[in-house]
């Protein structure tokens, strides 16, 4: 599926937009996947939420653990699930910009997923009263329109460097758990997901990976402030 179909709101508000400037390919625009740091820090990330079930218990075991985490979300569920989204902003958590209907972005033109970019951004700052700063696209997709897209729109690129693939029914807690453990070095970003379709999985993993990495040394931290620990 490209994704879902256009509301006529959006077809109208899309047929005033203003039209963006000429655009010029950026070589040297890379997606962020991980840094290089001596430091044990690590960042945990949670897509495709906010989720009315998951997401709060997810937040309650980051709380009992006083671990902060960033979370991509999309728009379509944040105009969906306010509350809960007010609820990761309340936690102190940090907020992505994750498109507003998880499209397909090969499908989409450079306009479209500019559109996709910003129409998540209002929903976020009309429930939240955060800008985020950062962006992830779907499936990690990347395409010229997409570099274009996110340069014009001004966030920061984010990928990750370690995937449990806990989105697949196939993957319980412990495999999830144990790919992480074995995968995590100083500097990594984690892909986990909020939203979608295994994340219960997801949820028992998260206890179980707090408790060893911490046990290791390590630090959780946002994306903001992984960034920072590379300067
Ligand atoms: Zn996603």
């Amino acid at each position: 599926m490209r994704c879902r179909a256009l509301s006529l709101p959006l077809v109208i508000a899309l047929l005033f937009s203003v039209p963006l400037p000429a655009l010029h390919s950026h070589p040297a625009y890379q997606p962020i996947h991980r840094i290089d740091t001596q430091k044990k820090v690590v960042a945990l990330t949670f897509d495709d939420g906010p989720d009315a079930r998951y997401t709060p218990l997810i937040l309650e075991t980051l709380h009992q653990n006083g671990v902060p985490a960033t979370f991509f979300v999309l728009g379509a569920q944040v105009d969906k699930y306010p509350k809960v989204m007010q609820w990761i902003k309340k936690a102190g958590h940090e907020i992505g910009n994750h498109g507003y209907h998880h499209c397909d972005l090969h499908k989409l033109t450079e306009q479209e997923i500019y559109d996709e970019i910003k129409r998540t951004e209002r929903s976020i700052y009309r429930t939240t009263g955060v800008l985020p700063q950062y962006y992830r696209p779907p499936g990690g997709v990347m395409t010229h329109d997409v570099w274009n897209a996110v340069q014009s729109s001004g966030y920061d690129l984010i990928h990750w460097s370690v995937d449990p693939r806990d989105w697949s029914l196939e993957r319980t807690a412990s495999v999830i758990a144990n790919s992480v453990k074995k995968n995590v070095s100083s500097g990594d970003i984690v892909l986990f997901h909020d939203g979608g379709l295994n994340q219960r999985q997801t949820l028992a993993a998260l206890q179980e990976l707090i408790t060893d990495l911490r046990a290791r040394g390590y630090k959780f931290v946002t994306i903001s402030q992984l960034l920072e620990a590379s300067r």
